[in-house]
């Protein structure tokens, strides 16, 4: 979906023009607007209202905090990725202070956040008929898993049986969204996907 901005085309005089691009730096942000009336392209730079919140990120069971600071009338929601120092952190939690889903920059007192950066911390429990193992992976955020498929950690196979999400449960989910895996042992077969390099033992 293209960002709009209400702005005037100074060539046509069309309200609304499409922001190709922004830079938000420290007091004033930078747009590359086309207007969709005219096409006419144009470089705008204004100066942006910023207001300063915490931002507290979380790196497996670490967390780091910092002052950052954020556009006075930009819309934070809980779920949204933001781009803090190069580190992608997706919001978990808005306070202003009280806890949000969303909120305008100048109301927000503290973000919280994990990193989407660092490989995900994620737990599988293993069933193996007399007793259940647990694990843990360190894999990409992206990566995305499907049950009823065959993975491979080591010499040990499991076929997939249930994900766990924040919302409840799924058929197929990236990691990132995934709370913990369930899965059961299972004989070696020509089909799987191997997970050996992402486990780092016990
Ligand atoms: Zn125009």
């Amino acid at each position: 979906m293209t960002e709009k901005i209400y702005i005037e085309c100074e060539n046509c005089g069309f309200e609304e023009q499409e922001v190709l691009k922004k830079k938000i730096y420290n007091k004033s942000a930078y747009y590359l607007v086309r207007c969709p009336n005219c096409g006419a392209v144009r470089e705008i730079v204004e100066k942006v209202k910023l207001s300063q919140a915490k931002l507290i990120i979380s790196r497996y069971d670490i967390s780091e905090s910092k002052i950052i600071n954020i556009p006075e009338d930009e819309i934070y929601k809980v779920g949204d990725t933001i781009e803090v120092d190069g580190e992608k952190v997706e919001i978990t939690k808005i306070e202003t202070p009280e806890p949000v889903k969303s909120a305008l920059g100048k109301d927000i007192k503290v973000i919280w956040g994990k990193s989407l950066s660092i490989p995900k911390k994620l737990g599988i429990s293993i069933n193996d008929k007399s007793r259940t193992y647990g694990i843990y992976i360190y894999i990409p955020n992206d990566f995305e898993f499907e049950i009823d498929r065959v993975y491979k950690i080591n010499e040990g196979f499991f076929r997939l049986k249930k994900i766990k999400t924040k919302k409840g449960s799924a058929k197929k989910s990236k990691a990132k969204d995934i709370k913990r895996l369930y899965g059961e042992v299972t004989k070696p077969t020509r089909n799987y996907i191997d997970l050996s390099e992402f486990y780092q033992g016990d």
